[in-house]
């Protein structure tokens, strides 16, 4: 008899599973609470799978022999807790995916570089002649593609929540970028949680496997004895020494592994600031335990582009640089935005604030900020922590204006950055959304 998969959330990674799904001789039934996307409707009227929307029926959902939950679906949903409470199998959409290819698999987590790193880790794998498909949160989910290409690798960005429901999956290669606090409230508000779901991806790793990290990372390293791991470590850091592993001296990446050493100058990245050495060395660490040739790495190193809304030069008026680092909803990220800065910066920043301390961006605020431009609709947070730091302090409340604004304030070799250290929502739709207006109303200058 067919195994009967139900999947929870008609999006991208529950369209993908329902296609590999089928393919893979289940009877395979999707529901979705909410609305369905017209794209996701048509994919799975195209491939015939039976769903619904705008309700979860039950008798059809806990007959399951599996469960795949959306990463967007909490544990505390009223579906889930009845799944659990019957002892229903659910896993998340890697977790099935990887059942059913025997590709190298490259898993890349953390708080905070996940996307840039899996982009670059792709771009030098693929350079370098490998054939390999990206994915995770990334493009097309992970289950999609295994369903309907052929890779030998895998690059993917895999958030907490696809690692909340793991069983089995192994990468080949894990990368752990940093742990900082990040979306508690899907964890009971506890730290230990998180940093629990994050480990996850090293938990079924062999000794034949590898797990790269940051040294650097607080956190990381505080949890390492705790979550112990089968697989070879290789840690990566700014100022430390490794016999095997990523570090930098005299403005140079230097790589050990296996008796072989890597080397480029920092100078010669594709991508700046002290965030992305450190998602340099973790891509560059990858290509090294899979041979490929240093020239190779090098290159692609160097010539890789600055995805959009994280640190991409707009564009330059009258000599001022227009920057855009929307991507940049939290405290942390912010940091390493004006932590890369060498010219004056006139700051555009604000939002809705998730509980953000703004200590630690005090210094960086005041030897490179000129003026700070508020953009929220509640900017008191902001003025209360930096009005002593900053001579101009400005409030405005769309991105015309903000752009306007600091153009005015702007003088030749300042540099604009959007680097907003808060969430979107309260004026745009989404980070993207904020990213596009900025670059919209730069080009109207
Ligand atoms: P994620 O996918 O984990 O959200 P991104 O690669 O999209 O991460 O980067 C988001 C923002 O985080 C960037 O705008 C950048 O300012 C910051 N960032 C990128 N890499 C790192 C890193 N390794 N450590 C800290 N912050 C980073």
């Amino acid at each position: 008899m067919k195994q009967r998969l139900v999947i929870l959330g008609a999006g991208e990674s529950g369209v993908g599973t329902a296609v590999l799904g089928l393919k893979q001789g289940y009877e395979v039934f999707v529901s979705d609470k909410g609305k369905v996307a017209d794209k996701y409707a048509r994919e799975l009227e195209k491939h015939g799978v039976v769903y619904e929307t705008g309700q979860h029926t039950e008798e059809k959902i806990l007959n399951a022999d599996v469960v795949m939950k959306s990463p967007g679906i909490p544990e505390k949903a009223e579906m889930v807790k009845k799944l659990r409470a019957k002892g229903v199998k659910i896993v998340s959409e890697i977790e099935f995916a990887s059942w059913f290819t025997n590709a190298q698999i490259v898993g890349i987590t953390g708080a905070n570089g996940k996307t840039t790193t899996t982009a670059l880790t792709y771009h030098i794998l693929k350079s370098g002649g490998l054939n390999v498909g990206l994915g995770g949160n990334i493009g097309k989910s992970f289950a999609y593609q295994v369903a309907t290409e052929n890779y030998d690798y895998y690059v993917l960005e895999i958030s907490s929540f696809q690692l909340d429901d793991i069983e089995k999956f192994r990468p080949n290669v894990a990368v752990l970028t940093n742990i900082t606090p990040d979306h508690l409230d899907r964890y009971d508000y506890q730290l230990q949680n998180y940093v629990a779901s994050k480990f996850n991806i090293t938990k079924n790793q062999t000794a034949a496997d590898c797990f790269i990290y940051c040294a650097d990372d607080e956190i990381t390293m505080q949890n390492m004895e705790k979550y112990p791991t089968q697989a070879k470590k290789i840690p990566f850091a700014y100022d430390q020494e490794f016999a095997e592993g990523g570090f930098v001296k005299n403005n140079t990446i230097i790589i050990n592994l296996n008796q072989n050493q890597f080397t480029m100058s920092i100078q010669e990245l594709g991508l700046s600031g002290r965030h992305n050495v450190y998602n340099s060395l973790a891509a560059g660490i990858v290509a090294n335990v899979y041979g490929l040739r240093k020239e190779q790495i090098r290159e692609s190193l160097s010539n890789m582009k600055s995805l959009e809304h994280r640190m991409e030069t707009v564009a330059k008026v009258r000599n001022i640089e227009f920057i855009n680092d929307s991507k940049a909803t939290n405290v942390n990220s912010t940091w390493y935005a004006l932590e890369s800065m060498t010219k004056p910066v006139i700051w555009i920043a604000g939002g809705i604030d998730k509980g953000n301390d703004y200590s630690v961006l005090q210094p960086l605020v005041k030897s490179k900020v000129r003026a700070m431009i508020c953009l929220g609709l509640d900017n008191t947070k902001l003025h209360s922590a930096f009005g002593k730091s900053v001579d101009i302090l400005v409030n405005v409340t769309n991105m015309t204006d903000a752009v306007r604004m600091a153009y005015s304030l702007g003088n030749g070799g300042d540099a604009v950055l959007l680097s907003p250290a808060c969430a979107s929502f309260d004026l745009f739709e989404n980070y993207e959304d904020r990213g596009k207006k900025f670059k919209e109303a730069v080009i109207q200058l």
